[in-house]
């Protein structure tokens, strides 16, 4: 099969790579339908990262091909969406909501999903088949499903987002957008998007963003105390991973409103004092992506959400390169990629 391996910062190269075969009675092994380029992939491209001949990619959308003798819950011909860890769902930190942390779970980047199949383990607990088999119209939707939707929204519910709140939400990626469109479908009164980018701003306004603030850092800190009556916002969603971006974050919020943080964290530190000061919560990680799929798929099946609409670039899995190339110098906002 054909599939993207980064060899160093910069090198991204589709090759051949040997078809995935099940290794475990528990395995599946799907088809993509698409595929796509994570923010979070960036960080390898960049140098960020270490990163030597890796197969790339952990986002997947497609139909099951083949399964384990203990696979009981997804069958062959079944469109399935799934996330890029697996969990067996059935331990009890899965029973507590937090897939993402299963005391069984893998990384789906390890398998590669850039790719035309892949071998996805713990396939009953990861893989959710959807209702039929989808139109091409909501295939990128629910490829959105698998990462950045999901985790959006798990930012959302861990900023607490609803009925009455102001939500703030720093980063105007694909997943800062997720949160946008999550925090509206959650009931939240008033959306602020931070965003500098005319096209992003366009794209937080439809998924429901009732605000949008240019001003970064302080200066952005100031406009959020300023719409709250001085107080900060009830709930933040964190969706970038730096410094800023986190002390931003904490400073927009309220005494006893909750930071939702699930940027991929890079040299980020929390100052003690200050987070002991501050009186927020803070909860965040890898977004147990597997707990929102079922009522995701049913949103978008139902077409109540549109969240495909984060992908600007599509190309066909051979020219990968050129879509790292566009994500990183910000051409692109999130690239599929057809296989
Ligand atoms: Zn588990």
């Amino acid at each position: 099969m054909r599939g993207v391996i980064m060899y160093g910062p910069g090198d991204v190269r589709v090759e051949d790579r040997p078809d995935p075969e099940i290794a475990l009675p528990t395995d599946a092994i799907i088809r993509l339908a698409a595929t796509c380029i994570c923010g979070s992939d960036l960080w390898p491209y960049r140098g960020v990262d270490r990163v030597d001949g890796a197969p790339m990619g952990h986002e997947y959308v497609g139909v099951v091909t083949e399964i384990g003798s203990a696979v009981e819950k997804v069958a062959v011909g079944d469109f399935v969406v799934g996330s890029f860890f697996t969990s067996d769902n059935t331990c009890e930190i899965c029973r507590s909501g937090y897939q993402s942390h299963c005391v069984h779970r893998t990384p789906i980047g390890r398998e590669g999903t850039q790719a035309e199949y892949a071998r996805i383990p713990n396939a009953d607990g990861t893989l959710v088949a959807t209702p039929g088999q989808p139109g091409a119209d909501l295939i990128p939707s629910l490829l959105a499903a698998s990462d950045v939707l999901g985790t959006g929204w798990f930012a959302a519910v861990a900023a607490e987002a609803g009925p009455g709140k102001t939500v703030v939400v720093v980063g105007d990626g694909a997943v800062g957008l997720c949160g946008v469109l999550a925090a509206k479908q959650l009931g939240a009164e008033r959306i602020i998007a931070m965003s500098r980018h005319a096209d992003r701003q366009a794209l937080a306004r439809r998924f429901g963003a009732t605000d949008i603030f240019e001003e970064r850092g302080r200066e952005g800190v100031a406009r959020v105390k300023e719409l709250t009556g001085g107080l900060g916002a009830h709930s933040v969603i964190e969706a970038v991973g730096t410094q800023d971006a986190m002390d931003q974050a904490i400073r927009s919020t309220r005494p006893g409103g909750h930071v939702g943080f699930v940027g991929v964290s890079h040299d980020v530190t929390v100052d003690g004092q200050r987070l002991f000061g501050s009186g927020v919560h803070l909860h965040g990680g890898p977004a147990p992506v597997r707990r929102f799929l079922p009522d995701l798929i049913d949103l978008i099946w139902e077409r109540r959400i549109d969240p495909g609409a984060v992908f600007d670039l599509t190309l066909p899995l051979e020219q990968a390169a050129d879509g790292y190339r566009a994500m990183d110098e910000r051409r692109a906002t999130k690239v599929l990629l057809t296989v």
